[in-house]
């Protein structure tokens, strides 16, 4: 078992640093939110009053924080944890930043002799709470194998992407592709629906077509075609569409540095924007759906 240091204990982080102590591990939390940090050291993990106390005796800190702003506060500048760390220490970082800040850090970390691994997740809440978060990795082979035995207690899948920034590079693919996706599958249900199909028999029929998806399969956006999902619960819960906003300007962001074409991504960012800005930001990201079924339902 590891000594490890877990910051950031919000949605996300709160459940995935209760894995890491059920699994027996020597934690140690810290969050801006005192409220946070009682939940976890009710759990059985210890506290301290400050990020650096909270990092002394370290082998591994895990952050899971909202943003690149927040990941550059906590590890870089005269105050940053990079400049406090032993060399032996493994930092992995699964907020969902973007991949130059990512590299950014991982530069500063090598510089200054410490492993570091960009680490996002995919999985949501959910999959926080139950340990089965997919964990999508980018740095050197020997740190993602330093890392795998740690992430387990919190993952079901667990990928090597490639280099430092690897791991938030194929995270935004992938969020760009989601969002494509839900926007895609809604779109097709509601014309259906618009026709008079029923949206339970049309899903079914275009899972088992050429039109069959992830969406269809587990996270059916119409609501009460699915039990158990967001949209059979008003879009409450789940991931969201605040959330997918942020990752969609993640790729936009990317596309236009590498000059990538992402007229989907584009389309689908501006939906998702349009969605939000009508004052559905707080709703599961599947209520993309209502943008077509306007006065349907
Ligand atoms: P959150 O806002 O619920 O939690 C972030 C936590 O970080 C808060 O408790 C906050 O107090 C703490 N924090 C902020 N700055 C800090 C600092 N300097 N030091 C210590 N603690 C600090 O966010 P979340 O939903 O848990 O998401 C975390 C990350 O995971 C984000 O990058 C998000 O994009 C990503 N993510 C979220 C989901 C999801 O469904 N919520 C899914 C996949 C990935």
């Amino acid at each position: 078992m590891a000594t490890i240091t877990f910051i950031g204990l919000g949605n996300m982080g709160g459940p995935m640093a209760t894995n890491l102590v059920k699994a027996g591990h020597d934690l140690t939390v810290f969050d801006l939110s005192s409220e946070a940090v009682k939940a976890l050291t009710s759990e059985g993990a210890k506290s301290a009053a400050t990020i650096q106390e909270a990092v002394e005796g370290a082998e591994v800190v895990i952050s899971m924080l909202p943003a690149g702003k927040h990941v550059e506060s906590v590890y870089l500048g005269d105050n940053g944890l990079l400049k406090n760390l032993p060399s032996s220490t493994l930092v992995i970082d699964s907020s969902t930043i973007a991949p130059e800040t990512a590299k950014d850090v991982a530069q500063a970390a090598v510089e200054a002799g410490i492993t570091f691994m960009d680490a996002p997740v995919s999985g949501g809440v959910g999959g926080a709470k139950a340990g089965t978060l997919t964990f999508i990795c980018g740095g050197e082979a020997d740190a993602f194998e330093r890392a795998r035995p740690i992430l387990d207690a919190m993952a079901k899948n667990i990928f090597h992407a490639g280099p430092h920034g690897a791991g938030q590079i194929a995270k935004i693919c992938n969020n760009m592709l989601l969002a494509i996706l839900m926007s895609g599958t809604s779109e097709a249900l509601a014309l259906g629906v618009k026709n008079g199909l029923d949206p339970a028999v049309l899903s079914e029929i275009m899972k088992q077509s050429s039109g069959g998806n992830w969406a269809l399969n587990v996270y059916n956006p119409w609501p009460g075609v699915m039990e158990g999902v967001p949209a059979s619960r008003n879009y409450e819960g789940g991931f969201l569409v605040d959330l997918m906003n942020k990752d969609l300007g993640l790729a936009f962001d990317n596309a236009v540095k590498n000059h990538a074409p992402i007229p989907m991504g584009s389309l689908a960012r501006n939906l998702f924007e349009l969605h939000a800005s009508e004052g559905n930001g707080g709703l599961d990201f599947s209520s993309i759906q209502k943008f077509y079924y306007r006065g349907q339902n």
